[in-house]
């Protein structure tokens, strides 16, 4: 299969992991849109959220673990950051390999662009 992410994860295609289990991969995004730009990705491929089941609700609720844990671990947590789940063309999805966006250093504007 010709994933990006999935070539990261077999270290095919080099990046700057900060974190790896056997389910998730953290690495920093290589165009970072803040200060902090980290992507949280499952080893699972899962193409885009609307490809989620009832299976994968264990790993979900783990990305969201390790988020967390990275967000204090760079000191971002207290002050705020931003977890972005893109969805689809529309939404600027352009790796079809679900991640978790973690965004923060700076403060954020509402609405999203
Ligand atoms: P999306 O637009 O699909 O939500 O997010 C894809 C993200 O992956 C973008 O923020 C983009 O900068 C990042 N990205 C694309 N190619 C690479 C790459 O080869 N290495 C890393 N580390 N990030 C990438
Ligand atoms: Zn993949």
């Amino acid at each position: 299969m010709d994933c990006l992410f999935c070539k990261i994860i077999k270290g095919e295609i080099p990046a700057k992991v900060i974190y790896e289990d056997e389910k998730v991969l953290v690495f920093e995004d290589i165009n970072p849109q803040a200060p902090v730009h980290t992507l949280v990705i499952p080893k699972k491929h899962i193409s885009t959220l609307l490809e989620i089941t009832g299976e994968d609700n264990e790993l979900l609720g783990y990305l969201f673990q390790v988020a967390n844990s990275i967000a204090r671990d760079k000191g971002i947590a207290d002050k705020g950051f931003r977890l972005v789940i893109n969805c689809n063309r529309e939404a600027g999805q352009t790796v079809f390999h679900v991640h978790l966006h973690l965004l923060g250093g700076r403060t954020m504007s509402w609405p999203p662009g």
